[in-house]
């Protein structure tokens, strides 16, 4: 069971992460988008960072610290990634409203509930050189590790590793959603910069559980 103290410390590692990978992020757009998603990613990171203390401060409603950052992310990030990754987060709030603790069920249900609301929001699915192939494989493996009564860094770490895999598929795959379906065919063979951000976030998420012992 996790509460506040985990989940701000997952959202300062998830952040501390983006920032670190901000150049790569922006290589990988580069070559198939604008070359601005690291920026905007990292933009955010360094608001959600600054928001920390006073979100600290602020109730111990955990649903409400989810909306908080989902709405930063629509109003704050520019590009297609800001409404997604707010819809993702602003999504995973819902069933959280009013907790001020989380179990590793309401980890998997949220991280399900955030990625069918980027597929919804996007109108995109899999296989299209999207978040949503880092995001779904990564939901589907949660939610195996959790059946299989897995303790919470483990199901993080699953979820890690389905959406490296997912990362992996993305540079096999042409686009068909966002700025990289104007490349059609020439996208192949490059890395979705979005799905690499996913990934970051789950690394982030397995590493902060894995410190912290929560199960
Ligand atoms: P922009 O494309 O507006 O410059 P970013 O560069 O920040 O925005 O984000 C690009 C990422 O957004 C892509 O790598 C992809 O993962 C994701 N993306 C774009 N369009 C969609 C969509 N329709 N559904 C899901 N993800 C999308
Ligand atoms: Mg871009």
């Amino acid at each position: 069971m996790t509460g506040k103290e985990f989940m701000l410390a997952a959202l300062e590692a998830i952040s501390l992460n983006i920032i670190e990978h901000e150049e790569e992020l922006n290589h990988l757009d580069n070559a198939i988008g604008d070359g601005d998603h690291g920026t905007n990613m990292a933009r955010f990171s360094r608001i959600i960072l600054n928001d920390l203390p006073e979100l600290s401060d602020d109730n111990d409603d955990l649903g409400e610290i989810l909306h908080h950052v989902g709405m930063r992310c629509i109003t704050e990030i520019g590009g297609s990634a800001g409404p997604l990754f707010g819809k993702f987060y602003l999504q995973a709030s819902l069933s959280n409203m009013n907790n001020t603790s989380m179990e590793a069920a309401n980890w998997v249900l949220s991280f399900e509930e955030g990625t069918l609301g980027v597929s919804q929001i996007g109108r995109s699915t899999e296989g299209e050189k999207t978040m949503l192939d880092a995001l779904f494989p990564a939901s589907r493996a949660m939610q195996e590790a959790l059946e299989e009564g897995q303790n919470l860094p483990a199901i993080f770490l699953a979820g890690a590793e389905a959406a490296k895999a997912g990362v992996e598929f993305t540079k096999t795959i042409s686009a068909s959603k966002g700025r990289a379906a104007y490349l059609g065919q020439r996208s192949i063979g490059h890395q979705d910069p979005g799905a690499t951000t996913v990934m970051l976030m789950l690394q982030a998420l397995h590493k902060t559980a894995m410190e912290m012992n929560v199960e």
